[in-house]
């Protein structure tokens, strides 16, 4: 029997706004394969099917899981939110599948089964903001590098696109969406109309009408959809609208229109559409269609208010309307912007962590008042719990502003998913036999690049006050040795310590050790996998062991009894 894997879009997450044809695959599936929230939407779509279900960045292993199972013969379906082909599971299933060297056609069969994106059902909500030509871009640099989306919103933007943003803002990713304003802002008018969609169609859903230079004023976050207007977009009442471009053939107002539906786009009726690609403009050259004919005297051709009560064609008709939409663009503010076509040098918000050191965790009052001035009145200052503080500032020249910080004695060190090295302040320096250790580990590998941010946290005796064994990496410093903690989860509902793999290890050895440790990590996880998904998934680094934790047990017990 041959598998098959049908990769569900199920829309915005009402049942209402889910196919017909997305409801029978989940029917007719023996497995659902999703993440948590997904599953959870459809829930009274289930019968009896086995459910996979895994969390939010476990993407590649869910695609796996389908690709194995469906091999074996099994109907599985794997659920996206909106539509599968956009931001969701089709190109990664297929990715797994070419990479085992399936082609079309072979075992297992695949169908895409498409829903509704975002970008529509927020549309739908907000009025009818993508009537003409849009885009999707989505703000999330885990997968694609932040240089590479600022281009696409650059090219949207100066191309006069409604532009759909997608996933704008996290927990951490806080400064794309303040970026993607600052470059909206160049090309288009700051009340350009702007809505912010969260939740559509789900019981939590709340939509803000709002402009481009007010939209960082309101919530946006993770399950937040951010719909930019175009140049020609208005609000009328509570509804954000795009113009389709209909004022421009016929008159909106009166049943009778000039040209009935079989006139439409002939060229000599319509000459634009042909006549645009070459950007020229039709002249008339029969001296006998009408009386414009010989009061054209303007090198730009004849207008409409020349015309209007001439017996012309509507050849000419046509050819005035084309002039006047010509000249009115020359002076609008998309073409004042696309006329200069290069970009005015932009100055952009940069970002840096900021502390006293590794194992010092006290600023004095001048590096305070540094950090103030470089922040300036539009940067901002933020702590954080990784004992770092994190500078943002508008500037020109990011060295300026890292070379001042390091002229003040300050340690500064990139910001996102990098290495980050936090130490407890060794009972402020007075067992400091392992601060040398902690500034060899901090100088050697903090700052690093990595697929998912990863922590290091040094303790400098076993009372482990600074909680170091809770991170992907723990050390714990006890008389001239080292205890190794490896693949803490750090943060949810299911936080864990690491598991202690090694004790005693010669503190000389543990800077080498780590830094293969970390390379292994850095050359082997998958996009986006953190370090203790990776401990589980490869079972071993460096010839430590994982070891799967004890299953929960579910208590279903009264309070006190
Ligand atoms: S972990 Fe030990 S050395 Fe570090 S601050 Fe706590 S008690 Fe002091």
């Amino acid at each position: 029997m041959d598998g098959k894997i049908l990769i569900v879009g199920f829309g915005p997450g009402s049942y209402e706004h889910i196919t017909v044809r997305a409801r029978e695959a989940i029917q007719e599936s023996q497995v659902i394969i999703g993440y948590n929230t997904y599953v959870d939407l459809i829930r009274d779509l289930l019968t009896n099917q086995d459910i996979v279900r895994t969390g939010m960045t476990e993407e590649v292993s869910r695609a796996q899981k389908a690709v194995v199972l469906a091999t074996e013969g099994k109907v599985v379906a794997v659920i996206s939110s909106g539509d599968a082909g956009v931001y969701g599971m089709a190109g990664l299933v297929y990715e797994v599948l070419i990479e085992r060297g399936w082609r079309d056609g072979d075992n297992p069969l695949v169908e895409v089964i498409p829903g509704i994106s975002a970008i529509h059902s927020c549309a739908a909500l907000l009025g009818a903001p993508i009537m003409h030509d849009a885009c999707t871009i989505s703000l999330s640099d885990h997968l694609t590098p932040w240089a590479v989306i600022e281009k696409r919103i650059e090219a949207a933007a100066s191309a006069d696109f409604v532009i759909a943003l997608y996933n704008p803002k996290s927990g951490r990713r806080t400064r794309q969406i303040a970026e993607t304003q600052r470059i909206l802002l160049q090309y288009r008018d700051p009340k350009t109309p702007v809505g912010l969609v969260k939740s559509a169609y789900r019981d939590r859903q709340h939509v803000v009408r709002t402009t481009l230079d007010d939209m960082l004023n309101h919530d946006i976050g993770m399950l937040t959809t951010v719909v930019i207007g175009n140049s020609s977009t208005f609000y009328y009442d509570e509804l954000m609208i795009t113009p389709r471009g209909y004022q421009r053939k016929y008159t909106l107002d009166t049943i009778e229109q000039r040209l009935r539906p079989g006139e439409r786009l002939k060229p000599e009726n319509e000459p634009w559409s042909l006549n645009a690609a070459t950007g020229e403009c039709w002249t008339p050259t029969n001296p006998q269609s009408s009386s414009v004919q010989s009061g054209m005297t303007s090198p730009t051709g004849p207008t409409i208010r020349d015309v209007a009560t001439s017996d012309i064609s509507p050849r000419e008709w046509a050819s005035a309307a084309l002039n006047c939409l010509n000249r009115a663009e020359k002076t609008s503010h998309v073409s004042a912007a696309l006329s200069t076509r290069m970009p005015s040098p932009r100055p952009s918000i940069f970002e840096i962590a900021v502390s006293p050191g590794v194992a010092n965790k006290k600023f004095n009052s001048v590096q305070l008042v540094l950090l103030a001035n470089l922040a300036g009145d539009e940067g901002e200052i933020e702590y954080t719990t990784a004992h770092q503080l994190i500078l943002r500032t508008v500037t020109e020249d990011p060295e300026h502003i890292v070379k001042c910080l390091r002229d003040g004695g300050m340690t500064v060190l990139p910001v996102g998913d990098v290495i980050k090295v936090k130490a407890c302040d060794f009972c402020d320096g007075e067992k400091h036999e392992g601060i040398p250790f902690a500034e060899e580990i901090s100088r050697r590998l903090a700052g690093i690049p990595v697929e998912k941010e990863l922590r290091i946290g040094f303790n400098g005796c076993a009372m482990s006050c600074y909680g170091a064994v809770n991170e992907d990496i723990g050390l714990v410093f006890r008389k001239g040795k080292f205890d190794l903690f490896l693949g803490g989860k750090t943060t949810g509902r299911n936080a864990t310590p690491g598991q202690r793999v090694a004790e005693g290890i010669p503190a000389e050895a543990m800077p080498d050790l780590l830094e293969r440790i970390v390379t292994h990590y850095r050359e082997n996880a998958f996009p986006d996998e953190r370090f203790h998904k990776f401990f589980a998934r490869v079972g071993q680094i460096e010839g430590f062991n994982h070891r799967d934790r004890p299953q929960t047990v579910t208590a279903d017990a009264v309070c006190g009894s």
